[in-house]
């Protein structure tokens, strides 16, 4: 008997989680590697709970994850979200930075409790970024992008300190992308008001 509720409760948060993670329109392909469903279940769950529902906003993705690093870093507030999913990564306990600012997956593979808490990282993340810029997918990336640590690195900020999500092949100003935003408001600010 023990067995069974064991596997009805792991089962349900397979379900869950596949619910959860299709209401932010990842990918079958993201949501399979997470839960370990199939892509037919997949499809049935969404028929069932967002295809018929009248809930037309949700779509879903089919094909690969977008892959493009330029994504994370081609403004400062795209660099600056980048930055606010890393910290929210690390919280999680999905990765974890080393003293030299070395970005280290925690997670070897992709199971049903890593998708929750990077549903859960992804959605604070939208609360505090009203004008979010990247998709869940996006999201999914840069997870396994910055853990590389190849193409994306964490970069210092010489005025505040801060570590930041900095391009490998970019010159870095090294001023974080909210010490940039600062600034190119400051002047604004500074005009005299007549
Ligand atoms: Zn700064």
């Amino acid at each position: 008997m023990r067995l069974t509720d064991d596997r009805y409760a792991g089962e349900r948060r397979q379900f869950e989680l596949a619910l959860r993670m299709i209401g932010h329109e990842a990918r079958t392909r993201t949501i399979r590697e997470c839960t370990g469903l199939s892509d037919d279940r997949i499809r049935k769950l969404y028929t069932t709970y967002f295809r018929n529902s009248g809930n037309a906003v949700v779509k879903r993705r089919r094909g690969k994850s977008p892959r493009q690093i330029t994504r994370y870093v081609k403004s400062p507030e795209n660099q600056l979200q980048s930055t606010t999913l890393v910290a929210l990564y690390n919280a999680g306990l999905l990765l974890r930075i080393d003293a030299d600012d070395k970005v280290h997956a925690c997670w070897p593979r992709p199971d049903v409790e890593f998708g929750h808490r990077l549903c859960r990282a992804f959605e604070t993340y939208l609360l505090l970024h009203k004008n979010a810029r990247l998709s869940f997918e996006w999201a999914w990336n840069l997870l396994h992008c910055i853990a590389f640590n190849d193409e994306l690195y964490l970069a210092v900020c010489d005025r505040c300190d801060a570590r930041y999500v900095q391009d490998a092949y970019a010159l870095d100003q090294r001023c974080c992308p909210a010490c940039t935003i600062e600034a190119a408001r400051a002047p604004q600010r500074a005009l005299p008001s007549s």
